[in-house]
Formats: C-alpha cells, structure tokens, sequence
C-alpha cells in the first residue's frame, strides 16, 4: 500500500482511514508508555479497551514498575520489555514525546502512536526516515471503534459506508477473525478511495444491515435498557471506558444511526439527538454553561427561541442579549461583556429570510474564545453548511425538513470537533475534572469526541430529553429523499415567491432568492443551491387582510409547522410570536402584515392557484 511505502509523505493532518486501519489490523502487541493504574486516566481507558480487542499491552511507567496495571506488570523502560513490542503508544505531553519516539525506533518498533493532544514533528521525520510509521494526536481506542465496525454508539460519525453485514456482536477484532479486513487494508482492485456524495450519505451513514438479523432497513429498538455481559463489562460502560448501550435515557441503537447520518451530512464528529428542536437548544447549552453566563443570539430567531433564551433560561441563572447580526459593531460590543461563552444565530432565520453571515460571525466568536452555535433547521445541510463557514456547533430541529413529512418531533446536536476546549478555563464541564465520573476530564479523555459524549452522558442521562426510537426511525426514512426534497422545495419557493412579487395585493416579499433581496448576495454565497422554502410576504391591509388570506386558503394547511411535504401558511402576529412585544415581534420580522409559508412538495401550479383565491 501506498502509504507503507517510506518514500510517501504521510500527511499528519490528514490521515487516511486506510493508513490507521492498517496500523491498527497489522500490530498485535503494544507498550503503553505513561500507563496509568489509576482507572480514571485516558490511558488506563485506551489500554483497558484495547486488551478487551486482543491486542497485548505492557504498561511502561517507571513511578510504578513492578507494580501490575489491568493485570499486567509495569516496566521501567522499553528496554525491559521481555520482547520487542510492533507499536509504542506514548501517553506523555508533546516534550517528552521525542526522545520516548526515538527510543522507541531504538527498541525496534514498526509503529510509534502518540496519544490524543500529543504531537511532535521531528521525531516522527526522524523515525519516518528509518521506516517506522507514526501516528499523532489520534486515540486508537477511538480509532479502532471508528473504523472496525463497532456497532454505532453516542452518534460518532465513523466515515464507514458499507451494505455490509457486520460480525454478530462485537467488534471486528483485528487478527483474523471475521469481517477483520472487509474492505479494510487494501483498497479492492480497480476501486479508488472517494468520499461519497451527498445523497449517498443520506441513505446510508450510520445505517449498515442489522448484525444479528441482516435486516437492511434499520430496526427500530423499542426497549428501554441493554444487558450487560457481566459486572465488569457493567461497570466499563457506566465508566464511560467501553462504548455501548445502557439505559435507552442516554442512547439507543435506532436513535445511534440518526445520530451518524446528521453528522455525516453535517460533515461533523457527532451528534446528539435529543427529543424536539428546544431540548437540543438546552442540551447544546449545558456544557458550555454556569450560572451567571450568557450567550449573545441574533434578534431574528425562530419565536419559540427567542422565548426560550430570554425568560425561561434565566431560571438558571443563563442570559441572552439579543443584537442584530447585520450589525456587527453591535455585535462586538455585545461580545466584550464578561461570561459569554457562546454566539448563537441561525443560518436563514425563521421567519424572515434573512441569511446570517456566518464568516464574520465566526471572526467575534474567536476573538473571544466561544464556539459559534448556528441553527441550520431551515437551510438542512443539503442547502448550507456551516462547519465549512467556521461554525463550531449545528442545532436543527429536526421535526422540520429533516424528517420531512410533519410526523416526529426530534432536535439535534452536531459537533465540528474542531473547538479547543483547553483554549481558555470558559469551559470547565469539558476541560476540568467531572465529579460525577470520578474526576474524568472530558476533553482530555475523549478529544474531538468529548462535546458529543457529554451531550449523551451528562445533557441525556441528567436533563432527560430523549428522543423517541419510533420518531428516530421516521427521521432516518426522511432523510433519505433530504437531498430530493430539498430541490423541489426551493424550486417550488422561487416560483411561488416571483409570484406573489408580481401580485398587486402584496405589498413586499421577503425571499433571499429574489434578486431585489437585500439578503440575495449572502444566499449566492451561503445557500448557493436555493434559499430555502419558508419566507414572509406582506398583505395590503395590514392585520385583518393577513388573517383573511390565511383563513381563505384550501390547499395551505394552516398550522404552526414548517418543512413539511405540504404547504403551510401561518400568520404569525397572531400565532408563533404573539408572546412577544411589537417592539421584538417587528425585530423578529413577524409584524402585523407578515404572512409566513412554508412552500411543500405538491405541484406548484396548484400552490399558486390556491394563493390566488387567498388573495383575492
Ligand atoms: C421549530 C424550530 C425550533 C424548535 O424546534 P422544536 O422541534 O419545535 O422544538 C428551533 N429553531 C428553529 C429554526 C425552528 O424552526
């Protein structure tokens, strides 16, 4: 294989699943240089994980040689290893990493790992230029899970798309034993590695056959608790050492593959999916939240959370300043104030069609050290992407056009798995010891997976807000026509929108995809396939005539809901956001005139003929 070759560069930013497989299925025995007995640390997790896949561990640790780790004994050095091991994984900081990473070439191992956060380039050159293959910054439990076929858990995104039946029950361990090297170390013969397309991963990330039965479309795993295999495998799972199922509060199988499609198609780490768009706002929040802190959200969101963030949140003690993300002097002033830890707007606001400009966005967010949270319900990843504009953090309501068809409530999560949560001491959750794991420290422990794994393991198991295996299912079916939907949705949109521009009863239409738009540049560039299908228009004669063409409609359905198959109208003043003042109502763009559509799937000629009745 290529990459085996020394005379090829490995690119240490980017490795290739292929180049980590084949590490990982070769090696049989390990030294664990910084080996902790205490079970607490990552690397008693790592080397409790990998004895659990077969592989032999010695633990190296001079402050404890002769001492045992897990069952094995502890060396001083790699020199007192009784043989020679194929990989050193070397758990010390990046300094000490070097002359460990040169001992270890000594010692005659074909592979140096460093841990998770570790790095250090020239003692990899100098171990490449002898033939020694070295990875960096990686966790090979982590990787070993991703890319061995383990079954799915808390939402990972393993990159794997395979209609492949995996091995019944465990992990493909790497020596020998079925499904080992499906696909794995050489890519097959006249196959070359691509990344799949959009709606290649929207029928199939997360969604290999069933292990047991074969089934191909994913079961739906309608139990509340997962057996354990005996005590210690009870307690690895409770102490987040081994990934599984436990209580269907913190995950479930059905629930696990939504988890992997959204981030796939997010093009993030994980996802936590929660039980309807509001809880994923409120266990988006709780890692990056203490009493006292705030976070700065645009002035144009959705009703609901407008509310949410500004009166409910501060039964916690969590504040919201609303500002105006077109005004970014606004904006910055916001930012300066003390505790914020996070800027939160939506990628094309509900209800306004209004696009935020997530790039400069993202510039505050950094200069203050807080993730940028965008909601990118309306837009669904077929439409915008905010992780390749710089968002850290994507929550959807999914019970919109991620499902599709107006039939489960569901909210989700994603993580770019980009943050540095060590950056600054702003997040203790994710960068101190949690006392309720016995001191684990989340990011240390699980890297760009952390942020994902607290979601399940703390936001679920202690806020509750689980989402239904029945309504996981609904979404999965629903986003596999995402990419489909979408095109006609927006195709409709436009056509529906020059329209109503054309029709003397309306008094303006506000749809980015409008050229007279004054949000028509931002959507060229943030939604270049189509400006979504839910924009405002505004009726001659004010907050009589907007009820009248709501009332009068057939075909709309007129309901508080957007993304559905059908058309949905909605007069929002006297619905979504009549809890607000006029003052918030008008900044929100849902004043007295506003008409809100979501424009559906049926055929546009008889959308527009309906509309012509309304508005006539
Ligand atoms: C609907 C919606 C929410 C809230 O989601 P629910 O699933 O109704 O709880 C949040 N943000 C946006 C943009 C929405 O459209």
């Amino acid at each position: 294989m290529a990459e085996n070759d020394p005379t090829i560069e490995v690119d240490h930013d980017a490795y290739s699943d292929d180049y980590i497989k084949s590490i990982l299925a070769e090696i049989r025995t390990i030294a664990m240089v910084g080996a902790s007995p205490n079970w607490s640390r990552p690397s008693n997790f790592a080397m409790k994980y990998l004895q659990a896949k077969g592989y032999k561990v010695y633990p190296v640790n001079p402050g404890v040689a002769g001492t045992e780790i897990l069952g094995e004994r502890v060396y001083a050095s790699l020199d007192e290893l009784p043989e020679t091991v194929d990989m050193v994984d070397i758990f010390r900081n990046s300094e000490a990493a070097g002359p460990i990473t040169d001992a270890a070439v000594e010692h005659g191992a074909k592979v140096v790992w460093l841990q998770l956060g570790v790095r250090h380039d020239a003692a990899a050159s100098r171990a490449e230029a002898r033939g020694v293959r070295v990875v960096m910054d990686r966790c090979p439990k982590i990787e070993f899970s991703r890319l061995f076929g383990e079954l799915s858990w808390h939402g990972f995104n393993s990159k794997v798309i395979s209609s492949k039946r995996r091995a019944v029950g465990k992990a493909s361990a790497p020596s020998g034993i079925a499904g080992a090297n499906q696909g794995a170390t050489k890519p097959k013969a006249g196959r070359t590695t691509r990344s799949p397309g959009f709606e290649t991963r929207a029928i199939h990330a997360g969604a290999a056959p069933d292990p047991t039965t074969g089934a191909r479309s994913t079961p739906i795993f309608q139990t509340t608790a997962f057996v354990f295999d005996d005590v210690d495998h009870a307690a690895s799972l409770f102490n987040l050492q081994t990934f599984g199922n436990i209580y269907a509060r913190l995950s479930n199988p059905t629930t696990s593959v939504l988890e992997e499609r959204i981030a796939s198609l997010e093009g993030g780490r994980g996802t936590t999916c929660t039980a309807s768009g509001h809880s994923a706002q409120l266990v988006a929040l709780l890692p990056l939240m203490e009493p006292g802190d705030r976070i700065i959200a645009s002035t144009k969101l959705y009703g609901g959370s407008i509310t949410q963030f500004g009166k409910t949140f501060k039964k916690f003690d969590w504040h919201c300043n609303f500002v105006d993300m077109d005004d970014l002097d606004a904006l910055r002033q916001a930012a300066a104030e003390p505790r914020v830890k996070a800027i939160y707007a939506e990628s094309l606001a509900n209800p306004g069609g209004v696009i935020t400009d997530i790039e400069s966005l993202k510039e505050v967010a950094s200069e203050i050290g807080v993730p940028l949270i965008i909601d990118n319900t309306m837009a669904t990843p077929y439409l915008c992407q905010p992780f390749k504009h710089g968002a850290d953090i994507i929550i959807h309501s999914t019970t919109k056009f991620l499902s599709g068809h107006g039939n489960a409530m569901g909210g989700a999560i994603v993580d770019s798995g980009a943050f540095d949560w060590f950056q600054n001491d702003k997040f203790p959750a994710l960068s101190q010891p949690e006392p309720a794991y016995h001191g684990l420290t989340f990011f240390e422990t699980f890297g760009d997976l952390a942020y994902t794994t607290y979601g399940h393991a703390v936001g679920l198991r202690d806020l509750g807000p689980t989402m239904a295996p029945m309504n996981a299912y609904l979404t999965i079916m629903g986003s596999e026509t995402l990419g489909l939907r979408m095109q006609r949705h927006v195709e409709n949109a436009q056509q529906v929108a020059e329209y109503l521009d054309g029709h003397p009863a309306v008094a303006w239409v506000s749809y980015a995809g409008l050229p007279g738009s004054p949000y028509h540049a931002l959507a060229k560039k943030y939604l270049p396939k189509g400006a979504g299908s839910v924009f405002t228009f505004g009726v001659k004669g004010g907050f009589q005539a907007g009820v009248k063409c709501v009332e009068t409609c057939e075909l709309f359905s007129h309901l508080a809901n957007i993304g559905d198959t059908r058309s949905l109208i909605l007069h929002p003043a006297s619905t979504t956001h009549r809890q607000l003042t006029d003052k918030q109502r008008t900044a929100a763009g849902a004043g007295d005139d506003v008409i809100r559509v979501s424009i559906g799937l049926e055929t546009v000629e008889d959308i527009i003929a309906d509309l012509e009745i309304a508005l006539g």
